[in-house]
C-alpha cells in the first residue's frame, strides 16, 4: 500500500497505540473510522504507532490486532510498525532541514518553563520562545559538542484553517497558539507529528478519522503536508466516549479495557453499545460493525462527548 496505490478507492487507516489494551474509547472511534470508510467502499489501513519504546510492547500490538479482529473490524493493508520506520523518518526530516525548516535546540522542558513572559497555548503548555531558532553555525557546533540537540519546525504567524468532517471549520495560529514544535526527540526518538504525517502520506491515507483530543494537532499536521508537497487527507474527529458520570475513559480505566470487557461480553454486545451511543441504534441491540454499514451517517453521530453505559 506504499505510494498511496490502492486504485483510487480511498483509504482510511486505524493507527492504534499498543501502550496497553485498548479501552472502549479507543473502539469507539476505530468502529466510526471503520464505518467512514466502508460505507464509502474504502480500504482500511492499520498502522501500529508504537514509537515510544518503553511504553509499547510487541505483546500489546498483537493484543490490539486480535481485539479488533475479535470485534469485526478488518483492515486490508497493515503498515510495519512505527518503530521499524526510523530512516524513513530521516528522510522526511532531511528534505525538511534541506529547505531549512528545522533548527536543533538545547533547550530543557524546565528552560521554556521559566522563560521570562513566555506565553502559553490554550492548553497550558509554554509556546517556544525561540531561544535556539537564531543560534549561529559555530554556537550550534560548540552546544552539539556537550549535548545531543532536539529538532524543532520553524512554524510561520499564519492561521491554517481546514473544515474538518465532522466539527466544521476549524483555526489556529501557529506561530501564536502553537509555536515552533519537535519534530525529533534529544534521545532520537522521532515525534507523533512527524511520524503520523509522514506515514499518512506514504500509504495514501486519504480520510483520518480518530478522537477530538486530536483535533488541535491538526493545523501542524496540515502545514507539515504543505512543507513535504503532499495532498492532505480529509479529517473528522470524534466525540470522545465518557463514562456515565461524565469522567473521559483512559488507559487507566482498567474496568472499561477489552481484556476486562471481553469477559463480560460478547464483540456484537459491545459493538450495540457503542452504535447506540455513536447514535445509529436506538437502543443498545447486539449488531456487528458490517450491520451498521447501511445505518451510518456522520450526521448521526453526536457533536458533544457522549457516555456509554457497559458498568
Ligand atoms: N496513535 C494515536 C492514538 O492512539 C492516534 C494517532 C492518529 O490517529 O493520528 O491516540
Amino acid at each position: 500500500m506504499e505510494n498511496g496505490v490502492n486504485g483510487g478507492r480511498g483509504l482510511g487507516r486505524f493507527a492504534p497505540t499498543p501502550s496497553g489494551r485498548m479501552h472502549l474509547g479507543n473502539v469507539f472511534s476505530a468502529l466510526i473510522a471503520w464505518l467512514s470508510a466502508r460505507s464509502a467502499g474504502a480500504e482500511m489501513l492499520l498502522r501500529i504507532e508504537d514509537l515510544d519504546a518503553v511504553r509499547c510492547s510487541a505483546e500489546n500490538a498483537r493484543l490490539v490486532r486480535r481485539d479488533l479482529l475479535w470485534l469485526g473490524l478488518d483492515w486490508d493493508c497493515e503498515q510495519p510498525p512505527q518503530s521499524t520506520r526510523t530512516g524513513y523518518y530521516e528522510e522526511v526530516l532531511a528534505r525538511l532541514a534541506a529547505a531549512g525548516e528545522i533548527f536543533p535546540c538545547w533547550c530543557t522542558r524546565g528552560d521554556l518553563k521559566n522563560a521570562p513572559n513566555a506565553p502559553h497555548a490554550s492548553d497550558g503548555h509554554p509556546i517556544y520562545p525561540g531561544t535556539c531558532r537564531a543560534l549561529s553555525a559555530a554556537e550550534r557546533e560548540a552546544r552539539s559538542k556537550e549535548k545531543p540537540p532536539l529538532w524543532r519546525l520553524h512554524v510561520p504567524d499564519e492561521t491554517i484553517s481546514f473544515v474538518d468532517g465532522h466539527y466544521g471549520e476549524y483555526r489556529e495560529n501557529l506561530a501564536r497558539e502553537c509555536g515552533d514544535f519537535i519534530l525529533r526527540r534529544a534521545d532520537g526518538v522521532f515525534a507523533y507529528q512527524l511520524a503520523v504525517t509522514a506515514d499518512d502520506i506514504a500509504a495514501g491515507v486519504t480520510e483520518v478519522v480518530r478522537g477530538r483530543d486530536l483535533l488541535s494537532s491538526t493545523p501542524r499536521q496540515l502545514y507539515l503536508y504543505r512543507l513535504l508537497d503532499a495532498p492532505a487527507p480529509r479529517y473528522a474527529h470524534v466525540p470522545l466516549l465518557t463514562a456515565p458520570d461524565g469522567r473521559r475513559l483512559s488507559k487507566r480505566d482498567r474496568d472499561l479495557d477489552l481484556g476486562v470487557l471481553r469477559e463480560r461480553f460478547g464483540p456484537q454486545e459491545i459493538i450495540g453499545r457503542l452504535a447506540c451511543a455513536a447514535g445509529l441504534l436506538d437502543r443498545p441491540e447486539p449488531c456487528t460493525p458490517r450491520e451498521l454499514i447501511p445505518l451510518f451517517a456522520w450526521e448521526k453521530i453526536p457533536l458533544d462527548d457522549t457516555a456509554v453505559e457497559m458498568i
